[in-house]
């Protein structure tokens, strides 16, 4: 089959390589589509050894069954499906009590496995996953559906974490209108009386966050946190979503939080968090407030995803590239030109 795989350091391929073979508890997919995320542009041009290669990317995956292990129940051939990013032990402490996206099986400061970045993912024709890590789609369109497994459920489980300080007239402040952002953005549309403010550096993507909910934008910039404070009274916003998480980012959340409310981090752009645990000195942490590094999303999280899209609450803007192109979608989206999410098309 042709996939695209990474199989060095800075080496990656459009090739053939033998089609996967679904084990006793697997099922094969045809794979429908497969979104290029931000995390992928950072393991492609990677030279650490953390990530296994060759290894055939895409974490975000749609498709059809077209065939199953002998002890795969409750699918059939034809049945559209989409994959969970984090493939979690099932056993160690976090995934007994329900947090799969912090299964600990891998160590204290790992994620779980997943595809694309460990076992192969589904920037192929075909892709082999374990049954239990399979969504049904009902009759979603797979295609535009396949950005649902990061950049819907990412900013859906940091959102649904942040419940207890998104109350009937609170704040919330969105940083980064990209793949996560926009949905992000629209999730929080759907909560009652809840106040949107939307900051990227780039007009347009701020004119998009207007169409899909948010109220207010703020142009990033290092004042940008100002502009949030002046929209909020002086106090900032109760809830905070970094999407980008680079140190323009995490410093503009840090200056932007409310008393009491809640940072979540969810961008890996590496940045570091200037803050002081003392409120009233330097950069200071203020009082009650929560910081919460937000990684992926449960099993749960994804079916709630799911249905989102299939009552026509959130859409992910996508373009799409076929598959024999995904060098050119990479480069793209490496020079910023994808609005949405770039999503192949075997
Ligand atoms: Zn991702
Ligand atoms: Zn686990």
């Amino acid at each position: 089959m042709k996939a695209v795989q990474l199989v060095g350091p800075r080496d990656l391929r459009v090739h053939e390589i033998p089609d996967p073979v679904p084990g006793p508890r697997d099922v094969l997919l045809k794979v429908a589509g497969a979104g290029i995320c931000h995390s992928d542009l950072h393991v492609a041009h990677s030279e650490q050894p953390l990530f296994r290669r060759p290894v055939v990317l895409g974490h975000e995956v749609t498709g059809h069954v077209v065939d199953m292990g002998s002890e795969v129940a409750g699918w059939s051939l034809g049945d559209r499906a989409i994959v969970h990013l984090c493939w979690s032990c099932g056993e160690c402490v976090a995934c007994r009590r329900g947090d799969d996206n912090l299964c600990v099986a891998t160590g204290r400061r790992a994620q779980p496995p997943a595809p694309g970045l460990g076992p192969d993912g589904g920037m192929a024709e075909f892709m082999k996953v374990p049954a239990r890590f399979l969504v049904p789609l009902g009759d979603l369109d797979p295609v535009t559906s396949a950005p649902l497994a990061d950049a819907a459920m990412t900013p859906y489980h940091a959102i649904e974490q942040s419940r207890s300080v998104l109350k009937p007239g609170a704040t919330a402040l969105v940083i980064g209108i990209g793949g996560l952002g926009h949905v992000g953005v629209q999730i929080l549309a759907t909560l009652p009386d809840v106040r949107i403010v939307a900051l990227d550096v780039d007009e347009l993507r701020l004119k998009t966050a207007l169409t899909l909910g948010a109220h207010d934008t703020v142009r990033g910039c290092p004042d940008a946190a100002a502009r949030v404070l002046e929209l909020t009274g002086g106090l900032g916003a109760d809830a905070v979503f970094d999407f980008v998480g680079n140190d323009a980012t995490t410093a503009t959340a840090v200056d932007a939080v409310a008393p009491g409310g809640m940072c979540q981090f969810s961008g890996l752009g590496g940045g570091s968090i200037p803050a002081s645990a003392e409120a009233r000195t330097g950069r200071g942490w203020p009082w009650g407030a929560w910081l919460r590094s937000s990684y992926g999303g449960t099993r749960t999280d994804l079916e709630a995803c799911v249905r989102l899209a299939q009552e026509g609450r959130i859409t992910i803007e996508v373009e799409t590239f076929p598959l024999a192109d995904a060098l050119d979608a990479f480069r793209e989206l490496e020079r910023g030109n994808v609005r949405g999410r770039a999503v192949l098309v075997p």
